[in-house]
């Protein structure tokens, strides 16, 4: 009994554990929804960050924050919103590519110009193989600056051919230096006496030639004082395409200066000396307006895009978070509060269109990294709540356990209880239970039942003549006698002293009657000895078939009242009611 009200109190226990946890519960939802919130405000500030790059892409932000700015904004919509802002960055994309498209026509028209000229057939080839790549296949922007590149080689090379053509066969030295410039002036300067007969010439020129205007009258002049044609009879097509081309780039800020001076220079007409110099500009500027500044700029969008990414999961992960955020939340709190209003400072005083970026980006590191603490310290509380949750599911298995070691004791108890020591048959208590189910089972189903009563005769007898022990016996060899004379299904228990009970279901009186005629005569002929003499013991039985109109009483009564009748015909007999 201590055990049982042992269980109970800690059954108590741990519900009340649990009804605590429950409100706990409710108290860190509460807080949680503040906390979406605040995320939905570094949500708007930092979409306030992202505009200006695109029309379409500062409308959808200003959708985003419309959506924000609600009391309980939906997941469906918001995720909505991301696609339509993914697709407005697809068509800054597409914007770029249509840009391509131009620059790539502006280098065909130069190629197309070139073509025109009398060229040597490896040029030509190489011309054409340019030629292919820009219509052949998708480019990246990033080739761009290289296919320039290409182009003025060929275009070097070309004049260069032209000019030997005309010009004097021993000036190679002079041309190289001027078109082999290009990534080997460095080498020229650091290691002049290793690198070879043309770089040696070209020092040679230069150390006995005045200005470089003595240069170029010595280039583009034959012996009369003549221009050379070579140039002169391209150069005004190569200024034109070099400045539609300028004209065409859509250019970052800090190079439109650098532009506007190169075209400029370009349209007051290049000499042969300035070609060069030129095209590597045009290059540069080329390289910055489909090169570093849209990556730049790309890197930037690609940067914020996956930050806001990770905001947003970070959103919808705390969302399915339960732990206690009370302790760690304030520390949060305080962080991103700080980041985002510095985020606005410097949004409001921002002059500098580079500086706000590496600003916005060390803020949004900032908070995304304060969240990856948070996150982390969340998880090893996580982990911690776990760990209690397994003590006790631990605990709750040893109760589990525990009381199932009570429950089988009690059952054994309680066996013990309804068993008779002497005989090991049930006792009176287990013959009550079983009569009143036989008896509830009869009044459902009506079929046949018997109930018998049996007394052994003369028993004080035996205690008087040979002592209790003998009696005891007795007692014990006729109970297993019963026991082995009748079915298994049927139910025989002491009653009390040398008094015995019998229920046999489903079975007719007579059917009955002669079973336990059958026993008493087995009983009669067992073969006792007391002192070496045959002692015979009867038994005397009454019994009663369950009928109409009768209860559990009235039938013990009547099957009480046939073993009276069988004792005073004389015993060892059965009597039926
Ligand atoms: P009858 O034929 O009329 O039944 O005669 P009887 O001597 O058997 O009379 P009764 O049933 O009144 O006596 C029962 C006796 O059985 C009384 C008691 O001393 C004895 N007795 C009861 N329980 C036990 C027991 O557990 N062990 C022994 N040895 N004797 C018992
Ligand atoms: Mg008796
Ligand atoms: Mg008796």
């Amino acid at each position: 009994m201590s055990d049982r009200e042992n269980v109970s109190r800690e059954l108590r226990k741990w519900k009340e554990k649990y009804f605590d946890q429950v409100g706990e519960a409710e108290k860190k939802e509460k807080s949680l929804n503040e906390h979406v919130s605040l995320l939905q405000r570094i949500l708007v500030r930092v979409s306030l960050a992202a505009e200006g790059q695109n029309p379409r892409l500062d409308n959808e932000l200003g959708n985003l924050r419309e959506i924000l700015r609600r009391e309980n904004p939906g997941q469906l919509e918001l995720t909505k919103r991301l696609s339509d802002i993914e697709s407005a960055v697809l068509e800054l994309d597409h914007q770029r590519a249509e840009h391509s498209t131009q620059v790539v026509g502006a280098l065909q028209n130069l190629i197309d110009q070139l073509t025109g000229f009398d060229l040597e057939r490896g040029q030509k080839r190489r011309l054409k193989s340019l030629a292919k790549m820009l219509k052949g296949q998708q480019l990246n922007l990033k080739e761009y600056p290289n296919l320039l590149h290409q182009y003025a080689e060929i275009q070097e090379s070309a004049l260069r051919e032209q000019l030997m053509q005309m010009g004097d066969a021993s000036r190679p030295g002079l041309l190289n230096r001027l078109f082999g410039r290009s990534g080997s002036s460095g080498a020229t300067q650091t290691n002049g006496q290793s690198t070879g007969d043309v770089a040696s010439k070209a020092s040679d020129i230069e150390d006995t030639a005045g200005s470089d205007d003595t240069e170029l009258d010595i280039t583009l002049s034959d012996e009369n004082g003549e221009p050379v044609p070579g140039f002169s009879t391209i150069a005004g097509h190569v200024c034109g395409a070099l400045n539609n081309l300028i004209e065409q780039l859509t250019l970052p800020e800090n190079a439109t200066k650098e532009a506007e001076r190169l075209q400029e220079n370009i349209s007051r007409g290049l000499n042969w000396y300035e070609l060069g110099p030129t095209l590597d500009d045009v290059a540069n500027l080329v390289i910055s307006a489909v090169g570093r500044g849209q990556h730049e700029f790309e890197a930037f969008l690609q940067g914020l895009d996956e930050r806001l990414a990770k905001l947003q999961s970070f959103l919808s992960d705390s969302r399915r978070h339960t732990d206690d955020w009370r302790s760690n939340s304030g520390e949060l709190d305080r962080m991103v509060r700080s980041q985002v209003s510095s985020i606005s400072d410097e949004i409001a005083n921002a002059t500098d269109m580079n500086r706000l970026k590496l600003s916005i980006n060390s803020h949004l590191d900032a908070i995304v990294s304060t969240m990856d603490e948070y996150r982390v310290s969340e998880e090893r509380r996580e982990g911690e709540l776990n760990q209690q949750l397994t003590a006790l599911q631990e605990r709750l298995c040893s109760m589990e356990q525990e009381t199932g070691a009570i429950r089988e004791r009690l059952r054994e108890e309680r066996s013990r209880a309804l068993t008779d020591v002497l005989t090991q048959l049930p006792n009176r208590e287990a013959f009550d239970e079983r009569y009143e189910l036989e008896y509830e089972r009869w009044l459902r189903y009506r079929q046949p039942a018997t109930l018998v009563v049996g007394d052994i005769d003369f028993f004080k007898r035996v205690n008087d003549q040979y002592g209790h022990l003998a009696g005891d016996k007795v007692i014990q060899i006729i109970a297993k006698e019963i026991k082995l004379r009748t079915r298994k299904t049927d139910f025989v228990a002491r009653y009390g002293g040398e008094e015995f009970v019998i229920l046999l279901p489903e079975t007719p009186l007579e059917m009955a009657q002669s079973v336990m005629d059958k026993t008493r005569e087995m009983i009669s002929r067992l073969p006792f000895h007391f002192r070496n003499e045959r002692v015979q013991i009867t038994m005397s039985f009454g019994m009663v078939a369950f009928a109409e109109g009768m209860n559990k009483e009235s039938l013990f009564d009547l099957a009480d009242q046939a073993l009276y009748r069988a004792k005073g015909d004389g015993r060892n007999q059965v009597a039926v009611a």
